[in-house]
């Protein structure tokens, strides 16, 4: 039998659980995760290689999480949305993801629309079930409702966290596939350079240790990223857009930039296998998240000539 593949979209607000699918479907932490929203901010390409079964072809799903749709109010929210529909555009499949545990409103029509006008077959999944505990009845309401909706092919209740009912899930996304080539060698699971997975690491920690405006505020380049016989050398800096925030992300003696130093470094180690020394500096960048020009700099699938040349020196 033929082999399958193909590109499969997760689409959602933002904090549905998105990030948490990829990295449940793919058994690997490739995306990061925190309650705010708005953690996501590219694209991020995780590769499921499912093997030949008996009389199963073997497949590919190439699934692109996507950061959560909203209404964008400054250049790096218009850059978000521009990575969203273009991971829609080459997509044979999107997997429309919303919690449970909030009542659908405007913003969920909206996505329905969306996933709707693309033309491209969807599932709605209906994600957090194990939230409910013992109020399943409220699952039936939610079931009905969207049905009425010509839009959706399936509609599968899962729990991404607990990975609840993705084995239900799997054999229907690979049905939905075309025959298709093998896209990525088998042991690739992601495209994104190692640097690129560090300043994600780095910018989880900044997620989850400090509050308010802060995490918005926030982004991470890798400014050098060596890898020596025995160790990993990373150097990068944490943009922030003000001094107070600065302020915050150093901490009294430095305490929370070598909290979150300590965390990332651990986590990175364990990605790349190898012992890392890590340097961390804050900056100010004022308003950086209106410049198109330096939110286009972050984007590392502009920089891939020189991630390659610099990895081939
Ligand atoms: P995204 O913004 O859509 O990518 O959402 P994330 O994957 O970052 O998850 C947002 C928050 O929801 C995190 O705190 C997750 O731990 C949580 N979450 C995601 N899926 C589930 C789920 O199935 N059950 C529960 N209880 N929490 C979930
Ligand atoms: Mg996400």
């Amino acid at each position: 039998m033929a082999f399958h593949s193909g590109f499969v979209c997760i689409l959602g607000r933002p904090n549905a659980g998105k990030s948490t699918l990829l990295n449940a479907l793919v058994g690997e932490k490739l995306a990061i995760i925190s309650p705010k929203p708005q953690t996501t901010r590219n694209r991020i390409l995780g590769v499921v290689h499912l093997p030949a079964l008996k009389n199963k072809s073997g497949a590919q799903i190439i699934l692109l999480d996507t950061p959560g749709v909203h209404r964008p109010d400054s250049s790096l929210g218009r850059k978000m949305m521009g990575e969203v529909r273009e991971a829609m555009d080459g997509s044979s499949l999107i997997l429309m993801i919303v919690d449970v545990t909030h009542r659908p409103d405007q913003s969920d029509e909206f996505l329905v629309q969306m996933a709707k006008r693309s033309g491209t077959p969807v599932f709605l999944l209906l994600n957090k079930i194990d939230l409910l505990r013992h109020d399943k009845s409220k699952l039936l309401p939610l079931i009905n409702q969207y049905s009425k909706l010509p839009v959706f092919r399936e509609i599968i209740p899962i729990s991404a966290l607990k990975k609840q009912n993705l084995d239900l899930l799997l054999p229907k996304i690979v049905e939905a596939l075309p025959p298709g080539p093998r896209y990525f060698p088998e042991e690739q699971i992601t495209d994104q350079p190692a640097r690129f997975m560090a300043a994600e690491i780095i910018r989880e920690q900044v997620l989850h240790q400090t509050s308010e405006e802060v995490p918005y505020a926030v982004t991470v380049v890798v400014e050098r990223f060596e890898q020596l016989p025995k160790l990993t050398h990373i150097a990068a800096a944490i943009y922030c857009e003000r001094p107070g925030q600065k302020a915050i992300l150093i901490g009294q003696r430095g305490q929370m930039l070598k909290k979150m130093g300590t965390a990332a470094r651990q986590q990175i180690e364990r990605m790349l296998g190898t012992r890392v020394f890590l340097e961390l500096f804050v900056k100010v960048r004022p308003a950086w998240r209106e410049s198109r020009e330096f939110v286009e700099e972050l984007d590392w699938r502009r920089h891939l000539d020189q991630l390659v040349g610099a990895r081939q020196e």
